[in-house]
């Protein structure tokens, strides 16, 4: 049993009984004996099982939202918004059984088509800072294309994903089709990564993890998604609205305290508005709510553990702070929003992914600076770029090494559109319309018309 802890207050709200391995291996032969039944369901059929899981979902909104806030510190209008999400997701993947359409392809002496075959047992493997979306985006398409799914919470935050498993039985989600399976990465996470009945692995949380996790999947040509660390860049250009982009600028970083793999945790400032940016950018942080992630008002919460707070303050000891925002006193994993100012893009703090509310900053000087400036990185996961040039907006896009861009604003997932890694942030694509594609393999069949 381990202890299930709320980051707010340290105190224990429940406890979860670790998965053994043996008991994986079970589960896992039970899934691939589903996946036979499961890809056999019509299509149709398929959509509305998952139409209904969605409206389940959605009719226990405000109850997994309360638990997130429990369990992971999460606003309570951030945990609503992820909540919304697996069941945006589930409806988006529903309409997709449907449209899993392959192509007639012409060639001579008969007919050519291709068909998008399920894999079998699908393992989705999630960190502990944002447990439902995470989860959704990788078993919602996997069971519309139909896979079954084994899925793993992190050690941290397991409860909204067993809640979810619970919702999907209510919803008539066959037995078997979709199990989750708390534990140790170094168990129940391994041995999706050893067992050959999973043909697929999907892996979101660190790169040291993910990279280890791709070796494994090597040894048997494994599927695999992975979505790892980030280190983006909020490039402000001086003829950027300023005014917006600092005020946006510390909910693109300081938002769920940081611990987002999207966290604009480096801003680049162009030289003849540095100052003013960070004149600009100081009350902005300073007003950020700070507070009981339950309240209404609350803008940001606590640090996933204690642990994970120490290593944030190590970053900050002995680098050029700024200024900082506010925290509440008292128990709980709190640590204010904190700005540094980079002596050089070599700073440990603008090099490193800090996964807590730190932001540092640095100025450019034009926009080969910039790009070279936010290039400079093993990391390519987003970005954002603030200019009132709409040909320097698209040039800076397109120039930064990064899977998702935004321009004059911060937003990087949207479940219409791909989400992912460039270098080492990452492997495939999540979401968007071709998310099926990513579990499923194309099976090429030509049948024969000469007498
Ligand atoms: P982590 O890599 O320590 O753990 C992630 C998951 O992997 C957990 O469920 C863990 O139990 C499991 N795991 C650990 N060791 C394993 C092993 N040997 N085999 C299989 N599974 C194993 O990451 P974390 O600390 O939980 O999450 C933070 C990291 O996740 C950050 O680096 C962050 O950037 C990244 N992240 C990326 C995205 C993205 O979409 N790119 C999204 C969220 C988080």
């Amino acid at each position: 049993m381990s202890e299930v802890v709320d980051p707010a207050t340290g105190e224990v709200v429940g406890r979860v009984a670790a998965t053994s391995a043996e008991e994986v291996d079970a589960a896992i032969a039970r899934a691939d004996a589903a996946f036979v039944r499961w890809r056999a369901v019509a299509p149709g059929e398929r959509a509305r099982v998952l139409r209904r899981f969605a409206a389940v979902v959605d009719a226990h909104l405000e109850e997994l939202a309360r638990l997130e806030v429990r369990n992971s510190g999460h606003t309570i209008g951030n945990a609503r918004w992820e909540a919304g999400n697996v069941r945006d997701v589930l409806d988006y993947y529903a309409g997709a059984p449907e449209r899993l359409t392959g192509r007639q392809i012409p060639v001579p002496g008969g007919l050519d088509v291709t068909f998008h075959e399920p894999l079998g047992v699908v393992g989705v493997i999630v960190p502990w800072n944002f447990p439902m979306p995470i989860a959704a985006w990788g078993f919602a398409p996997a069971l519309a294309a139909g896979n079954t799914v084994v899925l793993k919470p992190a050690e941290l935050t397991p409860l909204t994903a067993l809640r979810l498993a619970e919702l999907a039985r209510e919803a008539g989600v066959p037995d078997d089709v979709f199990t989750v399976l708390p534990g140790a990465g170094s168990v129940v996470g391994e041995r999706f990564v050893t067992h050959p009945a999973v043909r697929k692995v999907c892996f979101t949380g660190s790169t040291e993890v993910g990279t280890r996790i791709m070796a494994g999947c090597a040894a048997q040509v494994k599927r695999l998604t992975l979505e790892l660390g980030g280190k983006s860049a909020n490039l402000v250009f001086a003829d950027a609205d300023l005014e917006r982009a600092a005020a946006t600028a510390p909910y693109a970083v300081f938002d769920n305290a940081g611990q987002d793999c999207c966290a604009r945790s480096r801003i680049l400032v162009q030289r003849p508005a540095y100052d003013r940016f960070l004149e600009l950018l100081e009350p902005a942080v300073r007003a950020l709510r700070v507070e009981d992630p339950a309240r209404e008002t609350a803008e940001m919460g606590p640090l996933i553990s204690a642990a994970q707070r120490d290593r944030v303050a190590g970053y900050v000891e002995g680098a050029n702070v700024a200024f900082a925002g506010s925290r509440p006193d008292g128990p709980g994993f709190w640590y204010a929003p904190t700005v540094l100012l980079a002596d050089s893009p070599a700073d440990r703090h603008w090099r490193e992914e800090i996964f807590g509310p730190v932001v540092s900053v640095l100025p450019f000087d034009d926009e080969a600076d910039a790009i070279r400036l936010a290039n400079d990185t093993e990391y390519g996961l987003s970005g954002s770029v603030w200019t009132r040039d709409v040909g320097r907006a698209v040039r800076v896009a397109r120039a930064v090494e990064a899977g998702n861009l935004s321009v004059n604003s911060h937003s990087s997932v949207r479940y219409w559109t791909p989400f992912g890694g460039m270098k080492r942030s990452g492997l495939g694509r999540e979401l968007g319309p071709d998310a099926l594609h990513a579990f499923t393999d194309v099976k090429n069949v030509f049948i024969a018309t000469e007498e």
